[in-house]
């Protein structure tokens, strides 16, 4: 049996990942902390509850599998609470990884998938975000990001750790069958919010900042659907297996939507009215995050198929109404 590690299978991206995996013949493992992921959202493969701080039980974990890969989603990931506590981040995100991928390398695990962010790359005006951009990020999330990414690059170099990095840029959407969904506690993401605000779980969306250089003021976004997003990373898993060496990819579609327009699409989706107030902009915000996916198109194969924001929605919304989790 092919065992991939999967830390965060618990969590949204991690859990649509362990189906794809699972279709496409592995075992996969979840490693999570079950911190901001949920135990019901484990339906694919074997849980194992850790934390990444925990070396002793990561090594145990890797005994007891010999994962043949590692994808490594577990992170916190709010840009917010970021800027307000870096250190969390730090410790989390950077001292998780280190321990993880010193423990890949000490159980003799040479490929590593790793869930990067576009928040690495910070304030580009108006350009479209390729993989050879110079990162600058703006807030500790996308610092805490950027440092796993060189970490993953000097353990290359010492130890011949292969890793793809994928750089993503809005998740969103669910699995069309509505195995798995989208379930932060609290929720800071821009379309369950809305949701949220549809079905008055909450009075109404707040849209931070509506005098951003934009069209209409708001922030504009690239969003791509799990689904399409956990594919990249099955390929990224067999590129690695098939021996094509260490690489990084942009995952987005090459379309931007502004909040305003993600408010309109929703509207029109769910044919209900979303309530809105305007209110201040969050601060770590960056204008504009928009990115072409040729280099996954071209060398990976990637094809997104539901990354249209009227997919992303009507599956987000068919979850919404007929999903959840209990722990
Ligand atoms: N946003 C908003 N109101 C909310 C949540 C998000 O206006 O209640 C905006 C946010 O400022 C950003 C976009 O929606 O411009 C996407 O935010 P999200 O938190 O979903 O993802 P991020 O871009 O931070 O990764």
């Amino acid at each position: 049996m092919r065992h991939v590690l999967v830390t965060g299978g618990a969590g949204y991206i991690g859990s649509h990942a362990c189906k794809a995996l699972q279709q496409a013949g592995f075992v996969p493992v979840t490693y999570d902390n079950l911190c901001t992921g949920w135990e019901d959202a484990v339906k694919f493969g074997p849980f194992e509850d850790g934390d990444l701080l925990d070396r002793g039980r990561l090594d145990e974990v890797f005994a007891r599998y010999q994962p043949v890969a590692v994808m490594h989603f577990a992170a916190l990931s709010q840009v917010g609470e970021s800027m307000k506590e870096p250190g969390k981040y730090w410790l989390n995100n950077v001292g998780g990884s280190l321990n993880l991928i010193e423990a890949t390398v000490a159980a003799g695990c040479k490929n590593f998938v790793f869930s990067s962010t576009c928040a690495t790359y910070g304030e580009h005006d108006n350009v479209m975000l390729d993989e050879s951009i110079e990162q600058h990020p703006i807030n500790a999330y996308g610092s805490s990001k950027r440092a796993i990414e060189d970490m993953l690059k000097d353990f290359e170099g010492a130890n011949g750790l292969e890793h793809v990095i994928f750089r993503y840029f809005n998740v969103a959407g669910g699995d069309p069958d509505a195995e798995v969904g989208e379930f932060h506690q609290p929720e800071t993401h821009l379309i369950p919010l809305m949701l949220d605000a549809i079905d008055g779980k909450r009075d109404a969306l707040t849209i931070y900042g509506t005098n951003y250089d934009t069209p209409d003021g708001t922030c504009i976004r690239d969003y791509v659907h799990v689904c399409d997003l956990v594919d990249a990373h099955v390929l990224g898993l067999k590129w690695l297996m098939d021996g094509k060496g260490s690489s990084i990819f942009n995952l987005g579609t090459g379309s931007g939507f502004s909040v305003r327009e993600v408010i309109t699409h929703s509207r029109s989706v769910t044919n209900r009215d979303v309530p809105v107030t305007e209110g201040e902009r969050r601060p770590g915000d960056c204008t504009k995050l928009v990115s072409g996916s040729t280099r996954a198109e071209k060398e990976l194969g990637w094809m997104p198929t539901r990354s249209k924001l009227d997919i992303m929605i009507a599956d987000a919304w068919r979850w919404h109404q007929n999903g959840h989790y209990d722990k």
